[in-house]
């Protein structure tokens, strides 16, 4: 039996399936918290909350971030998939 929390379960398995990232870029600045960027099954990266909650629902600069992600899919720093 695993003692994780469900938290800890979450952030392990984005550490297998996640690249590490932070809100924001050199072009605009996000909120700079901590995110993982997820890909879905659609091929779009998604960025999550280390307890696994969309980031889109917390960043306090969600609106902007999404318009952005929308016109340029690769900007934050969003990790190639080969
Ligand atoms: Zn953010």
């Amino acid at each position: 039996m695993s003692l994780l929390t469900s938290e800890e379960k979450m952030s392990r398995l984005l550490q297998v399936i996640g690249n590490p990232g932070v809100c924001g870029n050199e072009r605009r600045p996000g909120c700079g918290a901590g995110i993982w960027w997820v890909t879905t099954k659609t091929g779009s990266h998604t960025p999550l909350n280390s307890d696994g909650t969309s980031h889109f629902a917390t960043c306090p600069n969600a609106r902007e971030f999404k318009l952005q992600q929308q016109k340029k899919r690769m900007a934050y720093g969003a990790p190639r998939t080969e």
